[in-house]
């Protein structure tokens, strides 16, 4: 067992994974650790989401979220492509279904173009009918490039080369304590002390917490939120031939409950998006008083729980009625019935807000000493996972004493 190494990157979701990736690249011989909690990758976000490859139309032109979801999105295809891992680039529309959401779609289609995204394109009623004759809609944005993938099979191939390449993954290790003493930091786990020149904590859903084992306060607490999905029976799925998406509500971090088409087959319809009572709570039963405290006792919650009140009721309606469920579904395909769905898997949303009340838009990366940490990377951070590694990587590399190889 190694007990020392360059960098030590704590958790194996998709954003460590890529991190020790782009590492390795960047320097072969480093000595990279990866410590996981549980007992094998992606078991959380990475393994749970919608498994879209996200074009970055959504995001502000400048923002980290922008510039790394259109590079990363690139990196992904090729990393896919290279590693033959099951991918399509089918495409999706984003539909306004009334005349308010019209300017706001107006303002993606400026997006896509000052992200630099090609081929993005206004869709007639006519043209919206053509292509998806049971959705209902004033406009639609065709974004080309839109694709899918399993995020969870990427990950155990990044995992399978990591190892090919010799760097170490260690399971069943959760990491409780960051000792810094001078350039080295000891990295405690129930099973042992590991000493490294760089740690990287890339802890998902337990950021914040493994930020503060650094010895500061990062600003931000994670609020988990769930997504719930439901899967489209088989005898409805020509309903949606690309992904269909609404227009997203500006003052909210998510995209709105929209049909993705899933690279193992099938359509899903979600998520949704509620407050979970666990940062692992992937149904109501799970419920984690830590967790529920600490979000409590976080002013930034309060503040969202006030501001957000009406649309959190609104959620939770449709998250315990299917009937509500599907009638937020009909807005777009107004044929689907109660029916045509039956019970999908969930994920939860690692999204950080902070003392104010903001839920962060953007990624955040914070710097302490020898640590580097990923405190707020929800999507698109899977699709932008190999270019965050990039920045992971320049960040660590100027940490390491001068001699390291
Ligand atoms: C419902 C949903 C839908 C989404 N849809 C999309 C999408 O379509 N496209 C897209 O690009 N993104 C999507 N996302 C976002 C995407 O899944 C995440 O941004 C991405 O997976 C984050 O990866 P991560 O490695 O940071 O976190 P995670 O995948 O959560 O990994 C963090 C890892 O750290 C481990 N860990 C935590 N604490 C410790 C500790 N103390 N010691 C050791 N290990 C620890 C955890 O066990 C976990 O394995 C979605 C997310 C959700 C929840």
């Amino acid at each position: 067992m190694s007990t020392s190494c360059d960098v030590l990157i704590i958790g194996g979701g998709i954003v460590g994974l890529a991190a020790a990736l782009r590492l390795r690249a960047a320097r072969p011989a480093l000595r990279i650790l990866l410590l996981e909690k549980e007992g094998d990758v992606a078991r959380h976000q990475t393994g749970h989401n919608s498994g879209v490859l996200h074009s970055g139309i959504y995001y502000r032109p400048g923002s980290l979220k922008a510039s790394n979801c259109v590079r990363g999105y690139r990196q992904m295809l090729r990393f896919c492509e290279e590693h033959g891992i099951r991918h399509e680039v089918c495409g999706k529309i984003i539909v306004a279904t009334d005349e308010q959401e019209l300017p706001r779609l107006e303002v993606l289609r400026q997006r896509g173009e000052a992200n630099g995204l090609d081929g993005v394109r206004e869709l007639s009623r006519e043209e919206l009918r053509e292509r998806e004759p049971h959705v209902n809609g004033l406009r639609g944005l065709l974004v080309p490039q839109t694709g899918i993938v399993d995020f969870g099979e990427v990950s155990r191939v990044m995992a399978a080369e990591l190892r090919r390449q010799g760097v170490e993954i260690r399971f069943h290790e959760p990491v409780t304590a960051l000792i810094a003493d001078g350039s080295v930091t000891t990295v405690v786990t129930p099973h042992g002390e590991y000493s490294a020149s760089c740690v990287v904590g890339c802890a998902g859903l337990h950021s914040d917490r493994v930020a503060m084992l650094s010895g500061t306060d990062p600003g931000v607490r994670i609020i988990p939120f769930r997504g719930e999905y439901y899967t489209l029976k088989e005898h409805r799925r020509h309903l949606v031939n690309h992904l269909i998406y609404p227009v997203p509500d500006p003052a909210f971090p998510f995209l709105g409950v929209h049909f993705t088409r899933m690279i193992g087959g099938g359509v899903e319809a979600g998520p949704n998006a509620v407050f979970a009572f666990a940062r692992e709570g992937y149904t109501y039963n799970d419920i984690d008083l830590r967790d529920l405290f600490d979000a409590i006792a976080w002013p930034g919650f309060r503040r969202v729980a006030a501001r957000y009140w009406r649309t959190g009721i609104g959620e939770y309606r449709r998250s315990l009625s299917k009937r509500a469920f599907v009638r937020a579904l009909q807005k777009l395909v107004p044929e689907i019935t109660e029916e045509d769905l039956t019970a999908g898997g969930s994920g939860v949303r690692a999204q950080a807000c902070d003392a104010d009340g903001s839920l962060l838009d953007d990624f955040s990366i914070m710097e302490r000493g020898n640590a580097i940490h990923v405190c707020n990377a929800p999507s698109p951070a899977a699709t932008s996972s190999l270019s965050i590694g990039d920045t992971i990587a320049e960040k660590a590399l100027v940490r390491l004493p001068n001699g390291t190889k």
